[in-house]
């Protein structure tokens, strides 16, 4: 477990019993809806492949992916069900995406004749999912250029067929934001605007992670949930994870790499932001920017070592930080936990995101690859 030992320099656990659970208790809130687990940027950080297999297993239907490079990746591990990515820059891989049987995600004309002629070349029906913009102001086509996008997608069955209407929201972290109402009240004039066109799509969707958890009327027939499967809160202000049932999945620890006396007044780490109070000990925690450490979070970063939270002294270097020990008694090869469930007594991410002014989503995300995955 985290709190054991460990040979390695770091390492993130991927606890994906938790994430099974997690999909469990998702699936439980959204009684009735599909489940989607969004597993882009290499499943926030926990490993596409395995947390991908997990979901599944745990009652998924659906693997949704921004590009269409992770969604191809995804089919040549196997995956072989439904499963959609939605961010395409014109010259995207339409064609192999088409003959992978992968759902593609349509926001604009350029998008619409590019998958049509892709999927006329390839000699298949390429499964589309139109995008609508109920408000986000991101992604998807805006509702004055609705009609028209549906009539075009519908007028060429013979390349495009319509498999879902879909939009994604600004606000749902924010219970009681006027834009979540305007969004859903948008969204059902546009999937009705297209079904009375003679849309028939399989699957009707806008719910995140936050909807999930707490709008119901949002639901409709699929809820994409990325980071509530991986345990992270949505939003602070929306509770923790065990308030909604769910249990951090990931937990990143070093070895502690040096442990050393230095006299009062040493100045630590570039830029001499931190200098020792006293005579004091300092430990080397091997991790840094480069592994996903924010280096905002120099100075505020919590890190369990030795059964005490410490924060970085000083500056998060790329690959190391350093935490002062004062007169505690650590060895090199300790474990310092920078964050997990918490149950352990140990930071969470959203501890993270707190001291790095940013949110957990980023924490987890950013973990970068030279870290190993450890699956338990
Ligand atoms: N749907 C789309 C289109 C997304 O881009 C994302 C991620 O941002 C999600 C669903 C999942 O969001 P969350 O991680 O809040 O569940």
């Amino acid at each position: 477990t985290a709190m054991t030992h460990t040979p390695m320099r770091a390492r993130a656990e991927i606890d994906l019993a938790a994430l099974r659970a997690n999909v469990r208790a998702l699936r439980a809130r959204a009684a009735g809806a599909q489940l989607m687990a969004v597993v882009k940027s290499d499943a926030y950080g926990h490993g596409a492949v395995r947390c991908a297999r997990a979901a599944l297993d745990a009652g998924a239907t659906w693997l949704g992916t921004a590009t269409p490079d992770e969604a191809l990746a995804l089919r040549a591990a196997g995956f072989d069900g439904p499963l959609m990515c939605w961010l395409w820059t014109p010259g995207g891989p339409w064609r192999e995406a088409v003959e992978a049987g992968i759902d593609v995600s349509v926001s604009g004309m350029w998008a619409l004749e590019e998958v049509t002629a892709a999927a006329r070349a390839a000699g298949r029906v390429a499964r589309v999912q139109l995008k609508a913009d109920t408000g986000l102001g991101r992604n998807g086509c805006q509702p004055a250029d609705w009609p028209e996008l549906v009539r075009r997608a519908l007028e060429a069955p013979d390349a495009v067929k319509v498999t879902g209407l879909w939009s994604h929201f600004a606000c749902a972290d924010e219970p009681g934001h006027p834009s979540i109402d305007a969004q859903l009240a948008v969204f059902h004039d546009m999937v009705e605007h297209a079904e009375k066109a003679g849309a028939e799509p399989e699957v009707r969707h806008i719910a995140n992670s936050p909807a999930t958890l707490t709008l119901p009327a949002s639901h409709f027939d699929l809820v994409r949930t990325g980071i509530a499967m991986y345990g992270v809160s949505p939003s602070p202000e929306l509770g923790t994870p065990a308030d909604f049932g769910l249990r951090p999945v990931m937990t990143l620890a070093a070895s502690v790499a040096l442990v050393k006396r230095v006299p009062q007044g040493h100045g630590v780490s570039y830029g001499h932001h931190y200098v020792t109070p006293a005579e004091t000990n300092l430990g080397l925690i091997p991790v840094g920017y480069a592994d996903g450490v924010p280096r905002h979070a120099s100075g505020t970063g919590p890190v369990l070592v030795g059964g005490t939270w410490r924060r970085v002294a000083g500056r998060v270097a790329m690959d190391q930080f350093v935490v002062d020990l004062g007169e505690d008694v650590v060895e090199p090869g300790d474990e310092a936990v920078l964050f997990g469930p918490g149950d352990r007594g140990e930071p969470t991410a959203e501890d993270w995101a707190r001291a790095a002014d940013t949110i957990a989503y980023e924490i987890v995300t950013r973990i970068g690859s030279r870290v190993p995955r450890v699956y338990v």
